[in-house]
């Protein structure tokens, strides 16, 4: 007997065939996959505690957000249409040493969480502060996480002695690893140029010995690139690369700025990248030359950055516009086709943040992180080709029900665990004391 089974969907797969049923069924038991395939006429449905009828609509993995800082939604707004280093240095760094206290960094959480799900994201990569408070959102919520502590030398949340910044980092991927399979501990250095050669190695070497993701930010601004030549007489990539950081288990976030030998490096060295067009697009930040990076076989996941730089979490709009801006960008309308997103924001996502054995694709024994999306909106009818609708016609506001590990989460639109007008409230009261001085007054 089946937990639940969904028919009459159309399920798009994401498997290595791109396989699409139309109608399809999928049977979840014990949180896996255990069924997929046609919805034959006439063949009685297999018996389950729960059927769902998707009544046509589109049911396909769980979205992957590969790169985000949760706890940032509590700035959403805050400080637009600034180049990153004034954003920064000028408005996030002063606002988040003066309001992240763990308390505000768990209920932010709670509403990135909350926002996510409701938009069709199961599994999140993060990178901040109070990486614990974030944890716990992130269990309470229900989705799937791959959590960094960030390091970065300078005083952060949290951290207030730089020196500390890595082995607090090692102590929370020491006290999460293992706990529960819905949280991956990682570690998370902001970036080259706000880290020190000795805490880079550091902070991978702790990685490496614990078997976790190293996230960082790499060549988002053409004044990054130009400082590390410099500063190191090489490329952002080329200095990490001199300092042994490039191996297939750390993650490349933005990549905006590659050289083609760059792009020859994070190849060979089987370097996963997220690209985060919308972040890039709205700090100006410039266009990542993910085609190129794609031909040389490199795994391009998608992510939506915090919501200071976006200023949401929705990953079907994020699909919507990378589809769109490399087709601008590189003159050729068949540049990042409608299936090869859909496979960035999810089985690609899973892949370059370390799932990909277990959620990204609806095949039989992976976790059942599913999605669905309502068959009747105007914006989803009529609905000729599945991914066309997902990417082009939809947003997350399409999202009708969400199961993470074979959990609901989300049904007929609403969260089923947990308030999601408290967790507004709660959001709102935390914000009320952060103005757009970055908390200089
Ligand atoms: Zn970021």
């Amino acid at each position: 007997m089946l937990d639940t089974v969904f028919f009459n969907a159309d399920v798009v797969t994401v498997n290595p065939g791109f396989e699409v049923f139309r109608p399809g069924r999928v049977g979840v038991r014990s949180g896996r996959i255990v069924s997929v395939g046609p919805d034959a006429p006439g063949t009685p449905l297999p018996r389950a505690r729960e059927s769902v009828d998707v009544g046509g609509g589109v049911l396909m993995p769980g979205l992957v957000n590969a790169h985000t800082h949760l706890p940032m939604v509590l700035f959403r707004g805050l400080a637009d249409d600034l180049p990153l280093a004034d954003w920064l240095n000028d408005h996030i760094f002063p606002a988040e040493r003066r309001h992240m206290t763990a308390g505000t960094v768990r209920t932010a959480a709670r509403l990135a969480c909350a926002e996510l799900l409701l938009s069709g994201t199961t599994t999140c990569c993060d990178g901040y502060f109070h990486e614990s408070a974030v944890a716990e959102a992130v269990l309470e919520a229900g989705i799937r996480g791959v959590l960094g502590q960030g390091v970065i030398d300078a005083p952060a949340p949290g951290v207030p002695d730089p020196a500390k910044a890595v082995e607090t980092a090692a102590g929370f991927v020491d006290d999460w690893q293992g706990r529960n399979a819905r949280v991956s501990p990682s570690i998370f250095c902001h970036s080259p140029y706000t880290c020190s050669e000795t805490t880079l190695r550091r902070a991978k070497a702790a990685a490496r010995e614990r078997g976790v993701r190293f996230q960082i930010h790499v060549s988002e601004t053409r004044s990054e690139v130009e400082r590390s030549r410099a500063e190191n007489g090489a490329t952002p990539v080329g200095y990490l690369e001199r300092l042994g950081l490039l191996d297939p288990e750390t993650l490349v976030v933005h990549g905006v700025w590659l050289t083609g030998e760059d792009i020859r490096t994070l190849s060979d060295r089987g370097v996963p990248v997220v690209h985060c067009p919308e972040s890039n697009m709205k700090l100006a930040s410039g266009i990542a030359p993910v085609t190129a990076l794609r031909a040389a076989g490199v795994t391009v996941a998608l992510g939506t950055d915090g919501a200071a730089s976006n200023n949401d979490q929705d990953l079907f709009r994020e699909m919507d516009t990378a589809a769109k801006l490399h087709k601008a960008a590189t003159g050729d309308p068949t540049a990042l086709d409608a299936r090869t997103v859909v496979r960035m924001a999810t089985i690609e996502g899973a892949r370059a943040v370390g799932l990909g054995e277990e959620v990204g694709s609806i095949e039989i024994g992976k976790g059942a992180d599913l999605v669905t999306l309502a068959p009747l909106l105007p914006s989803a009818v009529p609905n000729h080709h599945p991914a066309s609708l997902v990417v082009y016609s939809v947003d997350g506001g399409a999202v009708r029900d969400v199961m993470v590990a074979g959990r609901f989460r989300i049904r007929e639109g609403r969260p089923c665990h947990m308030d999601l007008e408290e967790a507004m409230a709660d959001a709102r009261r935390a914000a009320t004391d952060i103005d757009d001085t970055g908390g200089r007054s």
